[in-house]
């Protein structure tokens, strides 16, 4: 796999990646390039058995940092649709984790913003509609938006109304024509896949009631660095956040950022942005507290990554080298999750099935195929009752305790979990 493509359009069977020339959210010069992963296949797309034998296509995966607004990005684009084809695999409501979040979520925006049968809540991003079924079930109108048509027939099937589209500033002027506003808008998880950032905030703006409230969530850039996430970056993430990025890119739209939580425990590092629409009595002193420490740890300079390239390479040298011992001893290796980092910790490592034989998963879309490069076989979790692997390498290190809970069977037999991030270890 080459690592040389700087600046060079690479074509591999049908597609075409495209390096970045301007910045997704200002539109300053292209993003100064601080972390080459080779090239890799996109994460998401799993193999089928009959995929095994035909040519698969590898991209670029590289991210750089502008230096203009301060958002990471990658340095390579492929169009959507060759990434969210309706294949696309991920099924929210699999996650107990995620569930339990999403409720408590509901539970305090229904509180806060004393929601009822006169409301609308709009999810963009919406999946299998596992959130806004919790709206539906207390009687608040909803409306999800999910371009991937397999999660959106899922999300009518349990009630929940749903437009399989892509949003962006032209659909949220057509859903204001038909006579909607929001007065919640949610975007979980969504940001980072968005490629044209502009429309899609300006739509959240254009769709917004006048008094109405934006939650935005996704991992944030600085739990990336601090906990050698590298694993979190794949074709599918074009941006990664900052709340000093946000704040760029809201303003322009004339919304502000009102508040910031955090929750290091979600996606190795959650944060929520809440936005209204700009005005200026609305300047929170938390959200200027927050953007001063991000400034001090140095987010908003090229320098503070710079570096972690090379703590990159440091992990990934440990934990190849810990399996290739492992191997050598003659011990077993099997992977749990088999999530789109999964395929990034794998590929970029060079973790093939010499190393690592199988990955479970208890998603039943997911089983019967294949990690895409690596072509690490998916199997369900019940197979590590009869296989009896010695170590279980957790590419799910996200939900670590989650999956340590279900395992607890394994780990009395005297099996072994592998944690890769921030650092390998064996517990
Ligand atoms: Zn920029």
């Amino acid at each position: 796999m080459s690592t040389e493509h700087a600046g060079q359009s690479v074509t591999r069977g049908q597609a075409v990646a495209v390096p970045v020339t301007a910045c997704r959210s200002c539109g300053g010069p292209s993003p100064r390039p601080f972390l080459t992963l080779g090239c890799t296949p996109i994460a998401n797309r799993l193999l089928r058995p009959d995929d095994l034998a035909g040519h698969e296509p590898v991209f670029p995966l590289e991210i750089g940092f502008c230096e203009s607004c301060a958002l990471v990005q990658l340095t390579h684009a492929l169009p959507a649709e060759e990434i969210f084809d309706a294949d696309y695999p991920y099924y929210s409501s699999f996650s107990d984790m995620l569930c339990r979040h999403a409720e408590k979520h509901v539970i305090d925006l229904i509180a806060s913003h004393n929601l009822g049968p006169d409301s609308l809540v709009v999810e963009i991003a919406s999946n299998d509609g596992y959130l806004l079924r919790a709206f539906v079930e207390r009687g608040i109108p909803v409306l999800g938006i999910e371009p991937s048509p397999g999660p959106a027939a899922a999300a009518r099937k349990i009630g929940v109304p749903t437009r399989a589209e892509f949003f962006g500033a032209d659909l949220a002027r057509a859903l204001v024509a038909d006579g909607l506003r929001a007065d919640v808008i949610i975007a979980n998880n969504v940001l980072a896949h968005v490629p044209d950032l502009n429309s899609f905030v300006a739509g959240m703006s254009i769709l917004l009631a006048d008094d109405g409230i934006i939650t935005v969530e996704n991992p944030g850039v600085g739990a990336l660095l601090a906990n050698t996430e590298f694993d979190t970056v794949y074709h599918e993430h074009f941006c990664y956040f900052s709340t000093i990025a946000v704040d760029a890119l809201m303003r322009r739209h004339g919304l502000s950022i009102v508040e910031v939580a955090e929750f290091p425990e979600l996606h190795g590092g959650t944060l929520r942005w809440r936005l209204r629409r700009a005005a200026a009595d609305r300047e929170s002193p938390q959200v200027r507290e927050r953007l001063e420490r991000e400034r001090a740890a140095g987010l908003d300079t090229f320098e503070r990554y710079a570096g972690f390239g090379a703590d990159v390479r440091e992990l990934q040298a440990e934990l190849l080298a810990l399996l290739r011992e492992l191997a050598g001893q003659g011990r077993t290796v099997a992977g749990y999750g088999a999530a789109a980092k999964g395929a990034t910790l794998l590929n970029s490592s060079g973790i093939t099935t010499d190393l690592v034989q199988y990955v479970v998963d208890r998603n039943v879309h997911k089983q019967g195929k294949y990690i895409p490069g690596a072509r690490t076989p998916i199997l369900a979790p019940a197979v590590l009752a009869e296989r009896r692997p010695d170590y279980l390498l957790l590419l799910a290190w996200n939900v670590r305790d989650e999956i340590m809970e279900q395992q607890a069977a394994f780990a009395r037999r005297g099996g072994k979990f592998i944690v890769p991030v921030p650092r390998p270890v064996v517990c």
